[in-house]
């Protein structure tokens, strides 16, 4: 299976994962490999492959990730402590799978965005 529709399949059902959220546009479950006590992945439920990929049809789909990102915060208790969502996108940016998808981190402190650049 290629990594572009792992994301995909697990959105329509065709593959396992510990889903959290669902709806008509988007779909969320825990990342596999998790990077904080919380870490869900949203994702839209037709094919998008990044960010970079996206278009003007694709609005309605991009707003909904980011309020069922909220929703599933909320639900995971995360609203009071806070969170941290990202998309990465591309190789410089680390995206692995190529299926647009917003992680949703939570849980403790999750310290600086990034590691500071070492000096040249
Ligand atoms: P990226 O680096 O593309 O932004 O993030 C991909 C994420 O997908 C990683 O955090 C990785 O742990 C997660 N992941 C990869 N394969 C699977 C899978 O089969 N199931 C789930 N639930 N998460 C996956």
């Amino acid at each position: 299976m290629t990594a572009d529709n792992l994301f995909l399949r697990i959105a329509r059902g065709e593959l396992p994962a510990d889903i959290v959220y669902r709806d008509e546009l988007v779909t969320a479950f825990r990342d596999i490999d998790p990077q904080a006590p919380v870490h869900v992945l949203i994702v839209p439920n037709h094919h998008v492959a990044s960010i970079a990929e996206a278009g003007p049809d694709d609005e309605p789909v991009l707003g909904r990730l980011f309020l069922a990102a909220r929703s599933v915060a909320e639900q995971e208790g995360l609203a009071e402590g806070g969170y941290r969502l990202i998309v990465n996108c591309g190789a410089h940016g680390g995206q692995e799978v190529e299926h647009l998808h917003l992680h949703l981190l939570g849980g403790e402190p999750l310290g600086p965005m990034r590691c500071r650049r070492k000096e040249h």
